[in-house]
């Protein structure tokens, strides 16, 4: 089921040339396993002490991305082995990763999260504050992180129109901020956005990266959404 899944879903990116990333948390290993063993290299993890454990027993080529809200304090039990970490949401984390990557001889690649959603609970920066983040001048100093690009996540609605509002509105911003000057450390290569029940939505409107759980390893026992 996994592995038909899987190839489901990346015949529907490739007319995109959109990437999968597929969510494996709550899931056993011996379901990342089967992915891994029907070619699948990247998995999205949400939760640290999850990601680690996972990380020192599977196979070491596997691309670890961390798609969660991520604590300060936490940052450096990723560092040594993270690919990409999704939702970065203050330059105060952006400080911490570049601190640990030094320590681990590395530079990060890192997402900044955008608030997208019509609801109070979820992270991100609003438009203007993202714009005053990219023009703060203390980001050139930050020489062991590269920001790739943009994360966002639609308000959970059966509305989808405004989901699609939602994910152009994102793709809109990811161009303005493409035209801004930039310091060295900011591209707008990567749009993380789409889900299990809004990715087909979120490539019309230009996805790249698409994190998608429940459609590939079954639903949840219990919706973990942080
Ligand atoms: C859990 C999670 C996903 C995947 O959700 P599904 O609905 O199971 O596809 C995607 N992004 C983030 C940030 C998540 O926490």
């Amino acid at each position: 089921m996994i592995a038909e899944s899987l190839h489901k879903i990346w015949a529907e990116l490739k007319p995109f040339s959109a990437k999968l990333i597929p969510v494996s948390k709550t899931k056993p290993n011996s379901d990342i396993v089967e992915a891994y063993d029907a070619g699948n290299r990247i998995f999205g993890e949400n939760k640290v002490q999850e990601l680690t454990q996972k990380a020192e027993e599977l196979p070491k080529d596997i691309e670890w991305h961390f798609i969660g809200h991520l604590q300060r304090n936490k940052v450096k039990f990723i560092a040594p082995f993270v690919h990409l970490i999704h939702a970065v949401d203050s330059l105060r984390l952006l400080k911490e990763i570049n601190k640990q990557a030094l320590k681990n001889e590395k530079v990060i690649a890192c997402l900044l999260q955008v608030h997208i959603a019509n609801e109070e609970a979820k992270f991100g920066f609003d438009a203007e504050e993202l714009k005053g983040l990219i023009s703060n001048p203390e980001i050139a100093n930050l020489e062991n992180i590269n920001i790739i690009g943009l994360m966002g996540m639609a308000t959970n609605t059966n509305d989808r129109q405004q989901i699609s509002n939602e994910f152009k509105g994102l793709k809109d911003l990811f161009e303005d901020i493409n035209g801004l000057p930039l310091p060295f450390n900011i591209k707008m290569e990567e749009l993380s956005m789409g889900m299990s029940g809004d990715y087909k939505l979120a490539l019309e409107q230009g996805s790249t990266m698409v994190r998608i759980g429940s459609s590939i390893f079954g639903l949840r026992s219990c919706a973990i959404h942080a």
